[in-house]
């Protein structure tokens, strides 16, 4: 039995990182507009600023980097690719893109009447702007003890039945073009959903003729929680958690970046023969021929190591336990988290750690650059201002890249945090001075109030 502190790798190449002085991280933050997207990598000390194709690739994906076929059409990446997709989604039809919203967009382009709503556990960023951008109107449907950072509940990120039912019957079945699960819900904390929950889903989806499209961008992560959480499932592997997964649904996309274990790619899979014909010539305009779609041979080599890889058990017993690690030791030390932790990251709850701040100055925003200032340390705001003034929540979001930092550098998050946390009085506010949009937190601008 492997004990606490069981690592399933060990390095083998390493990338010097440091941390620039404070002055400078002060300057560097100011010419940045203080939205840390628009800092240089170089200038981070640890980035959690997203788990998407952040995390370090296997020496068997790099060695089948090696072997990528460069064909333009045919290759035997693409085989192999295709191979891994089917063994785990069990869709017959795969279009290879070159990320998770290349495949949002070519399927809605092609799915979706503009006009209808398309509803959802709750939608991801770009999902929603891709729903959004094709003219339909995109509902969430979390459940309503999602909203509460402390309950305990073992599936948080699944969907409303009782509201999904209501929803279509209100609008009528007609007006509903699509339902999309999000697995595991990553702006609902990363929280897993329940086979029991996409069952009752698919049950409803299909009795009204409704499309169900799994978001599958972290499904392995979200069937490692279903082996650890749901009866009936602990003696079931990864991968035949996964495939009962999708086997509910009439397709996906993913971001290959999450659980591919790539640091580029996604795919759009599907069982409609005739909708897969439509979005095949669809994504030959808008990302490359169907053996490629916007990919080098080699991108999806690696990816077809990847995905399975990302299945293993001790991978993701590593995985899922260095995050909720991190979230305990943070529980430890009071600060204000989202509870249970999800897979891929812990979400910091502003809110509650500053509550002299008011939602229109932004806390997350505020503890994101005090992470910056303090610690070097980059994170995302998911909050006002990235989901505007009806966010759920002031979080902010700490990723944990796959494989890439060990239990040290996180405990140095953890210090920072506890620094920061021990001054939170004086912590300001932020206000927003350029930006709109759904996708504004992408290229927002602030200033901070009162300096
Ligand atoms: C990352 C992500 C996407 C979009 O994928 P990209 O590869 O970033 O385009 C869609 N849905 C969810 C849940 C995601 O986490």
């Amino acid at each position: 039995m492997e004990g606490p502190w069981y690592k399933p790798f060990r390095i083998k190449v390493v990338e010097p990182i440091r941390l620039i002085p404070r002055a400078e991280r002060e300057r560097k933050l100011k010419e940045a507009g203080y939205n840390l997207f628009n800092l240089r990598s170089e200038d981070i000390y640890i980035d959690l600023l997203t788990d998407s194709g952040t995390g370090a690739m296997s020496q068997a994906q790099w060695a089948a980097m090696m072997e990528g076929d460069e064909a333009y059409a045919g290759s035997h990446s693409f085989a192999s690719f295709l191979e891994a997709v089917r063994e785990i989604t069990g869709f017959p039809h795969v279009l290879p893109t070159h990320q998770g919203r290349a495949a949002e967009h070519v399927l809605f382009s092609c799915a979706l009447e503009p006009g209808k709503y398309v509803l959802s556990n709750t939608f991801f960023d770009t999902t929603r702007a891709n729903v959004i951008a094709r003219g339909c109107m995109p509902l969430d449907l979390p459940i309503p003890e999602a909203l509460d950072p402390e309950n305990d509940l073992p599936f948080k990120g699944n969907m409303d039945l009782k509201a999904l039912e209501r929803t279509i019957a209100e609008k009528g079945p007609g007006k509903i073009a699509m339902i999309i699960l999000t697995v595991t819900n990553n702006t609902m904390a990363g929280q897993p959903v329940s086979l029991g929950n996409v069952r009752a889903v698919s049950k409803i989806a299909r009795a009204h003729g409704i499309p169900l499209f799994i978001d599958a961008c972290r499904h392995a992560e979200n069937s490692y929680f279903v082996r650890e959480r749901e009866p009936g499932y602990a003696d079931k592997s990864p991968l035949e958690i996964s495939r009962e997964l999708f086997s509910l649904a009439d397709g996906c996309t993913m971001s290959a970046k999450k659980d591919g274990l790539g640091n580029i790619g996604g795919f759009l899979a599907m069982r409609d023969q005739e909708l897969f014909e439509r979005c095949k010539e669809r994504l030959i305009l808008v990302e490359g021929f169907p053996t490629y779609g916007g990919l080098a041979g080699r991108d999806l080599a690696a990816l077809a190591v990847g995905l399975k890889e990302a299945l293993e058990l001790d991978y993701l017993r590593d995985r899922v336990g260095q995050v909720r690690w991190l979230a305990e030791r943070l529980r430890e030390e009071s600060i204000p988290i989202y509870w249970p932790p999800g897979g891929h990251a812990v979400y910091v709850d502003a809110g509650r750690l500053f509550p002299h701040i008011p939602l229109d100055e932004f806390p997350g925003q505020a503890l994101a650059c005090a992470l910056y200032l303090e610690g070097g340390i980059r994170t995302c705001e998911v909050g006002a201002a990235m989901l505007g003034k009806d966010a759920p929540f002031q979080f902010v979001r700490l990723a944990i890249p796959r494989r890439v930092y060990t239990r040290e550098h996180l405990e140095e998050v953890v210090e920072t945090l506890v620094r920061i946390a021990e001054r939170a009085g004086e912590i300001r506010g932020m206000r927003l001075v350029a930006g709109e949009g759904p996708l504004r937190h992408f290229t927002a601008r602030f200033e901070p109030l009162g300096a």
